[in-house]
């Protein structure tokens, strides 16, 4: 039985991070979503909502958990029994900052492999961060988030005004 975490701060979860899910599911036998508290990058939606919002749209697939977790992914990884830490790849601009987490990752839990899934090409330009940008223009978001994701995300922005 192999259990891959999947962390990130999912501020909120875009299509991308739901293809990364939906295909992790399939080479792994649990995935467990993990939704990164501590975020420096001051989030929009608290760890509460984020996790929220991903149980909603990750509710079909069956083997795949969402929890809330604070600190290091190994640790992240090692609390959840799994062998794996799974990251989205989207460009070469992902690539510098996620070999150095994976190379830290590997010395600090030589027993955990970080495993890279390339992004589906529909979604190579999907961030939550340019999600956002859109959302405060009032552009279309229909290709970023399914209708329920961009609905809170809607309201949030409203509330914010
Ligand atoms: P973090 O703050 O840890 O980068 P994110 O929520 O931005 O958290 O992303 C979590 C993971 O999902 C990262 O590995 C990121 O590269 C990946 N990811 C984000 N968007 C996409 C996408 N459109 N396609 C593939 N992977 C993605």
């Amino acid at each position: 039985m192999v259990t891959a975490v999947y962390p990130g701060s999912f501020d909120p979860a875009t299509y991308g991070h739901l293809d990364i899910i939906r295909r992790a599911s399939v080479s792994f036998d649990r995935v467990v979503v993990g939704v990164l508290h501590n975020s420096a990058k001051s989030p929009l939606f608290s760890v509460e909502e984020r996790v929220n919002i991903l149980e909603k749209a990750a509710k079909n697939i069956p083997n795949v958990v969402i929890k809330p977790f604070d600190g290091l992914s190994v640790n992240f990884a090692k609390e959840n029994g799994a062998q794996v830490i799974v990251r989205g790849l989207r460009a070469v601009t992902d690539f510098e900052y996620e070999l150095q987490m994976a190379q830290t990752n590997r010395v600090l839990a030589p027993d955990i492999d970080t495993v890279f899934l390339t992004t589906s090409l529909e979604y190579a330009y999907v961030s939550s961060t340019i999600m956002k940008e859109v959302a405060r223009f009032d552009g279309d978001l229909s290709k970023f988030a399914p209708p329920e994701i961009i609905q809170v995300l809607r309201m949030k922005m409203q509330k914010n005004r």
